[in-house]
């Protein structure tokens, strides 16, 4: 069966066709700078690639081109949509009304909408999509994802923060936590990988991308994560602070700054930018400070020192660690930096080993010194994969839904 994976941003469609349950990657396309004249769209496919530069006006412009990507007669991958079986979209807040993925209906549709509060940026383009790709697949089953539903168990001692009682009950404010498709994906893997139950490991995640985030998973559910109502909580990312004293907020609005450009400072200049005042690519970072540049150096370390902080407590809070994983693009391959975290753990059980730190670039697999008592693993995210064994699984649960082919 096929089945195709949508991650609508405001200004990109990342999409993704997969064969399921093989979990073969039919084609992977993308469009860029959507809404304006100089975007892109580009599809690959084991017969070719497909780059073209053109003004792509706006989400419905955006779906039709996706479609004569995917029908393309010499690189696309169907002959037809009717091929498609089912998508899958990923929505980035479900609040506090989805713990799993959903099967999307109008209803469901409203749910989304009714929190565009909580995420201004991400669920009025996610929810576009959703209407595009239900416009354009006609009567086939189409599945909502969150990337705050797998964090929906945390409990209310670690979701609340310590506001008066009617900011949650009447604005909803509390922790929700991101990346929940990615830490759920790479938690289950990790219980497989250590020949466990995925119920019965007790593990430390860490997503580390742009945005980045940790997660302390026990029995196989999340029982705190360090993004809270928005995705700018937590650790120090590429361009956002993290944690901060909200008495900053304050002090800077004194000194003239309004609303926005907080945002902007929090959101887009802060993090690895911000302190290095070069670069939020850890990768840059690196090569900067090797050649002795203390501002990128400095970041780096602030990265980790943070990062290494979350790990402490969460150890506290599980009390029993099987393992801590690292993913995302710098928590796969930035050997490095998964070596400055865990630096100096030793008395708490967590040791590496370069060697195998080395060898794991991107490849699944422990690192840890055989004298570590904590293992530490290594695990490639892929939220598009989760996305497609989700709405895979939901197929299997109502196949009266599915277009007889
Ligand atoms: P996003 O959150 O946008 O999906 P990614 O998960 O792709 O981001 O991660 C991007 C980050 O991964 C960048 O900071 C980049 O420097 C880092 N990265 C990629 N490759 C390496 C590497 N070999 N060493 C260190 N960091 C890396």
């Amino acid at each position: 069966m096929k089945i195709l994976v949508f991650n609508c941003g405001s200004s990109s469609i990342k999409f993704k066709l997969f064969q399921m349950p093989e979990e073969m990657v039919l084609a992977e396309g993308a469009l860029e700078r959507v809404g304006n004249d100089d975007a892109s769209a580009t599809l690959k496919t084991p017969h070719g690639t497909i780059e073209t530069k053109q003004a792509i006006a706006d989400y419905p412009h955006g779906f039709a081109i996706i479609k004569n990507l995917l029908l393309d007669p010499n690189n696309g991958a169907l002959t037809s949509l009717s091929e498609v079986s089912a998508c899958g979209h990923r929505v980035v807040h479900g609040g506090d009304s989805f713990g799993g993925s959903m099967p999307i209906d109008d209803e469901l549709e409203q749910g989304i909408e009714a929190v565009f509060e909580l995420a201004p940026l991400h669920n009025p383009p996610n929810l576009t999509g959703i209407q595009q790709a239900r416009a354009m697949f006609g009567d086939i089953p189409q599945m909502a994802c969150f990337d705050t539903a797998f964090h929906q168990s945390i409990p209310e001692i670690a979701f609340r923060y310590a506001l008066p009682e009617e900011l949650y009950n009447d604005h909803k404010i509390r922790r929700y936590g991101f990346h929940g498709m990615s830490h759920q994906f790479v938690a289950r893997q990790a219980a497989r990988m250590l020949g466990k139950h995925k119920y019965s490991v007790n593990l430390i995640t860490c997503h580390l991308g742009n945005g980045s985030s940790i997660a302390a998973i026990k029995d196989g559910h999340s029982i705190d994560t360090s993004m809270g109502l928005t995705p700018l909580e937590g650790l120090v990312m590429g361009t956002r602070s993290g944690d901060l004293d909200p008495g900053i907020i304050f002090y800077l609005h004194r000194k003239g700054y309004d609303t926005n450009s907080l945002d902007t400072l929090l959101n887009k200049k802060s993090g690895l930018l911000g302190i290095s005042g070069s670069s939020n690519d850890v990768r840059d970072l690196e090569l900067k400070a090797d050649a002795g540049d203390d501002k990128a150096a400095l970041a780096l370390d602030i990265f980790a020192y943070r990062i290494k902080k979350y790990i402490g407590a969460y150890m506290a809070v599980l009390n029993r660690v099987d393992a801590i994983v690292f993913t995302g693009g710098i928590g796969e391959n930035g050997v490095a930096m998964r070596s400055r975290v865990l630096a100096d753990m030793d008395q708490q059980g967590i040791i590496i080993d370069d060697t195998r730190n080395v060898v794991h670039t991107g490849e699944p697999g422990e690192i840890q010194a055989a004298t570590s008592r904590i293992k530490v693993m290594v695990i490639p995210t892929n939220e598009e994969l989760a996305i497609a064994r989700d709405t895979y699984a939901m197929t299997e649960k109502q196949p009266n839904k599915l277009p007889t082919l």
